[in-house]
């Protein structure tokens, strides 16, 4: 499934590509994904130009040019990509939205299992959207900081990993970051939210921040015309400490453990015993 890092690097490369360029032809094969598209989505957004993009937790949004907004989530296997009309085009199968830019680029919504969806919006009422308007602090603002976290932990006892990964909580810390977010941070996955002091809040909080905007990195160098983003991101698989690592060493020098896996609320959770209180 697209995280965060992965959905940022999209919505850059979008509008790398596609900045202020016309939309001139839209074809819609399949309209059934998780929300049924807009009967007249090619109509509405037909001859308009794309003025911005930007992200919100997991959602695309692609702004246009007459007050509406494309919001598009990836769901479990969805993906985008965007060809020259020109090259020689790869054909992908269960291309469900193709857009055809002013610049001889096309913009593909790709998605085997229909889980994405693809849906217009007021721009200007984008924060009142029913998916938008009850989402918790993007990790990577001023406003996901070590009190807000320590506030929010407060009573619960569930287990923090599960508490970092409730988008009520922070938007966009999927199964992957969670793991090695509490691994830079030293906090065993499984230990009781509110047993976090404030220092570890702290901790946990940088790791987030850190783990993120470092994938984002790594995502955004790798962006090419033909695949933008794809569910197994093999250049993000590179850079992990503990996810999906259970048996090998630890990576810390001074430590001989190996990695363990245990699950937690049915996903598999990996960290070192040793390292993490
Ligand atoms: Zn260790």
């Amino acid at each position: 499934m697209p995280e965060l890092p992965e959905v940022e690097t999209v919505s850059q490369g979008i509008k790398s590509k596609l900045l202020n360029c016309k939309i001139n032809k839209v074809l819609v094969k399949r309209r059934d994904l998780r929300f049924k598209m807009d009967s007249k989505f090619e109509q509405k957004i037909l001859n308009t130009k794309i003025y911005d993009v930007s992200r919100r937790a997991k959602y695309i949004l692609i702004h246009l040019n007459n007050g509406l907004t494309i919001i598009i989530h990836l769901g479990m296997s969805g993906r985008i990509a965007i060809d020259s009309l020109s090259s020689s085009e790869k054909k992908f199968k269960h291309t469900h939205l193709e857009i055809f830019m002013s610049n001889k680029k096309k913009m593909k919504f790709i998605d085997p299992r229909r889980f994405g969806s693809v849906l217009l919006c007021e721009t200007e009422n984008i924060d009142k959207h029913k998916l938008i308007k009850n989402l918790a602090p993007e990790p990577l603002t001023v406003k996901f900081n070590k009190t807000y976290l320590f506030l929010a932990l407060k009573g619960r006892s569930a287990d923090i990993k599960s508490i970092i990964m409730n988008q009520f909580i922070v938007v966009g810390v999927g199964n992957i970051y969670a793991s090695e977010s509490l691994y830079k941070a030293k906090i065993k996955p499984n230990r009781s939210a509110k047993s976090l002091s404030p220092l570890e809040c702290d901790r946990l909080v940088k790791s987030i921040k850190k783990v993120l905007k470092r994938s984002i990195k790594l995502g955004g160098s790798s962006i090419n015309d033909y695949s933008l983003v794809d569910g197994n991101l093999g250049f993000f698989q590179r850079e992990f400490e503990v996810y999906g690592k259970e048996g090998k060493f630890c990576t810390k020098k001074t430590c001989h453990s190996r990695i363990l896996r245990i699950v937690i609320a049915q996903r598999s959770s990996f960290y070192c015993d040793n390292c993490q209180k």
